[in-house]
């Protein structure tokens, strides 16, 4: 089994949600300090990426923050950040926090949040990394999605294997539990998608 250390929350920048998403945000960010983890997130002063991020240094986790360029001149990079990157775009953004995480947890979000860990689930399916990838599913948030994901899988947009690369969780507990006991797949992606070896 891989340690998984590093950690990649995605999660909404939004100030107006429900109590219940910025619980879980904490809550999570407690129990991932308390098992010893270290999170790498967006960097973000707001929403549940700071609610999220400071329950992790409270409870002893090191936090880095990875922003574009743009989005750290705005002023929106969290003080609770022990380190902060700052990259040129959006794009070398996500792949920072790629190299610098073994493992991907979205909490609720918007098209920000669905856009990095979609990134990831198309990495994972091609092979190029066999990473942890949760969904937190606070409040059902992600119920349309696990459906969603579903469809695809019946309508052979994607393979069945699929459906172990990516796992949703119902609880914080779920989550760390998954991180905790996860044993990465290792596949011959040629075999997979069956098509010929280059030779
Ligand atoms: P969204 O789900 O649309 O709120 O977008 C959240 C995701 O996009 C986060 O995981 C961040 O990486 C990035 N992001 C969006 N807004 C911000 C912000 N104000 N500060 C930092 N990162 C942001």
């Amino acid at each position: 089994m891989t340690k998984i250390k590093n950690v990649c929350v995605y999660s909404s920048a939004s100030d107006f949600l429900s109590d219940i998403y910025y619980e879980d945000a904490a809550k999570l960010g407690t129990l991932m300090g308390k098992n010893g983890f270290d999170l790498v997130y967006g960097g973000g002063r707001l929403g549940l990426m700071y609610a999220n991020a400071k329950a992790v240094k409270d409870a002893g986790g090191k936090v880095v923050g990875v922003l574009p360029k743009k989005l750290y001149d705005m002023g929106l990079s969290s003080d609770v950040c022990d380190e902060v990157i700052v990259t040129d775009e959006m794009r070398s953004r996500k792949e920072k926090m790629d190299v610098l995480s073994d493992a991907c947890i979205a909490l609720a979000g918007g098209f920000g949040t669905l856009e990095e860990i979609s990134e990831m689930i198309v990495q994972k399916q091609l092979a190029y990394n066999a990473k942890a990838i949760v969904f937190l599913n606070t409040n059902g948030f992600y119920d349309n999605l696990m459906k969603f994901f579903d469809d695809i899988i019946k309508e052979n947009f994607a393979q069945e294997r699929m459906s172990k690369c990516v796992y949703f969780a119902n609880t914080p507990e779920e989550a760390i539990d998954y991180l905790l006991n996860y044993v990465p797949e290792h596949f011959d992606v040629y075999e997979k998608l069956k098509i010929e070896r280059p030779v």
